[in-house]
C-alpha cells in the first residue's frame, strides 16, 4: 500500500450545497488528493488535504509549455451506500498513455486506485444520490518545475479533486461539420487527454456557436472528409437495419471508455457495429435518404448526448426525434443503471469502494 498522509478539513462546506440543484462543476468537494514527483525520487508526499489554492512558481512549466493532462470520471452511490466507479482501470491506462506522449511520468495502478479510494472514502458524503447526479472526478497532472528552456519538467504534481454534479447536457445538440479548423492531426496529440487539445478547440467551437450550433463535428485534419469526434465526445450513428457506425480509434481520436462500453453492449444487443473510417458523405447521404435514425456523442460527462441537427455546407439536416425505444435512450438508461449498481454488472466493469 502507498502511504497517504491525511489532513482533514476542520469544518464542512457540505451544508452550503443544494443537492437538488447541483448544476455541472459549480461545487467542489471538501478534500483533494495531491502527490509530487521529483526526477530521481519518483512520486512522493502523497496526501489528502482540504481543497485549497495551490502555490506555484510563475515559471512553472505547465503554464507556458503546456505539459498538462487530465482524466474525467464519475463516482456513484448504490443503495447500500458504497461508492461505485465505472471501469477505472481504463482511466489509469489512458492517463499513462497521455503521460508517455507528453514526456510526463506514469502513475502506478496502486497509486491511481489508492488515491481515488482514499479520497472517496473521506469525501463519501459528497457523492450525490439525487437522480441524474454523480460525483465528477478530475484527476490531472502538470509540470510544476520552474523552467525557461523548452524541455520536459523534472517535477510534477498529480491532483484529484471532485465536484458533485448534475447532468452536463440535457437537450439534444446541434452540431456543425468542421471544414476549416482541426482538432487533431496524424502524429499529433489527439489520442491523449492533454490540456492543449482543449484550449485549441475553444476558438472553432465559439465560431460554431456564433453560427447557431452547440458543438463541432470534427473531421480529419487532412481532407476534412471523415468524421472523427463531436466536441469532447466520441460520436456514433445509428442506421436502419440495427447498424451502429463509428470511427475506429486512432492517433487522432480519443479512446473513450463510454465509446468502447456502448459498442460492446450494442453488439450484445444484436446491433452490427461498424468501426470504419466514416465519411461525412456517408452520414449526409443516410440522413438524406432517411436511413439515419440517431446520432449521438458518447463520453463520461453526459454518457449519451443526442444530436438533433447536423449542419453541413450551409444545410441543416434534421434527425428524427428520439423516443423511448431509440438505441441512444435505451443505452443511456442501461449505462446509468449499471453505474449506480441498479442492475447486474455482467461485464465486471464496476469497482466498489466499501464505505463502512
Ligand atoms: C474524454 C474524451 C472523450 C470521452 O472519453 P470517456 O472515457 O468516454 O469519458 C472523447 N473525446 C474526447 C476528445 C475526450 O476528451
Amino acid at each position: 500500500m502507498i502511504k497517504i498522509d491525511i489532513q482533514l478539513s476542520p469544518t464542512s462546506r457540505l451544508s452550503e450545497v443544494d443537492f437538488a440543484d447541483l448544476g455541472f462543476g459549480k461545487h467542489f468537494s471538501e478534500h483533494m488528493f495531491v502527490a509530487d514527483y521529483t526526477e530521481g525520487l519518483g512520486w512522493h508526499s502523497c496526501r489528502v488535504e482540504p481543497y485549497q489554492n495551490l502555490s506555484l512558481s510563475p515559471a512553472c512549466g505547465a503554464l507556458h509549455y503546456g505539459q498538462a493532462l487530465f482524466e474525467g470520471m464519475k463516482a456513484y452511490k448504490n443503495v447500500a451506500g458504497d461508492v461505485l466507479l465505472f471501469r477505472p482501470d481504463e482511466n489509469c491506462r489512458r492517463l499513462n498513455a497521455s503521460a508517455e506522449r507528453m514526456c510526463m511520468p506514469t502513475i502506478s495502478e496502486e497509486l491511481f486506485h489508492g488515491a481515488l479510494e482514499t479520497l472517496l472514502k473521506i469525501d463519501q458524503a459528497w457523492v450525490p444520490t439525487t437522480p441524474n447526479s454523480s460525483l465528477y472526478l478530475r484527476p490531472y497532472m502538470f509540470a510544476s518545475e520552474a523552467v525557461l528552456g523548452v524541455r520536459p519538467s523534472r517535477e510534477y504534481k498529480y491532483i484529484i479533486f471532485s465536484s458533485p454534479s448534475s447532468l452536463y447536457y440535457n437537450k439534444p445538440v446541434r452540431v456543425r461539420v468542421e471544414e476549416k479548423y482541426v482538432r487533431a492531426a496524424e502524429g499529433g496529440t489527439g489520442f491523449a487527454k492533454c490540456a492543449g487539445n482543449y484550449g485549441a478547440a475553444l476558438f472553432p467551437t465559439r465560431e460554431a456557436i456564433k453560427a447557431g450550433y452547440d458543438q463541432i463535428l470534427w473531421t480529419d485534419g487532412h481532407l476534412h472528409q471523415y468524421i472523427e469526434e463531436s466536441g469532447t465526445m466520441n460520436v456514433m450513428f445509428v442506421l436502419k437495419g440495427n447498424k451502429i457506425l463509428t470511427s475506429p480509434v486512432s492517433g487522432t481520436i480519443l479512446d473513450g471508455v463510454t465509446r468502447k462500453s456502448i459498442l460492446q453492449i450494442g453488439r450484445e444487443w444484436g446491433y452490427e457495429v461498424i468501426e470504419e473510417r466514416l465519411s461525412v458523405e456517408t452520414v449526409i447521404q443516410a440522413a438524406h435518404d432517411g436511413h439515419l435514425l440517431e446520432a449521438f456523442g458518447a463520453g463520461t460527462a453526459a454518457t449519451v448526448s443526442s444530436i438533433c441537427t447536423i449542419g453541413y455546407k450551409g444545410n441543416d439536416f434534421e434527425l428524427p426525434e428520439v423516443t423511448e425505444s431509440s438505441f441512444s435512450r435505451r443505452i443511456l438508461a442501461y449505462m446509468e443503471a449499471l453505474k449506480r449498481g441498479q442492475i447486474e454488472d455482467t461485464h465486471n466493469w464496476i469497482k466498489t469502494i466499501k464505505t463502512t
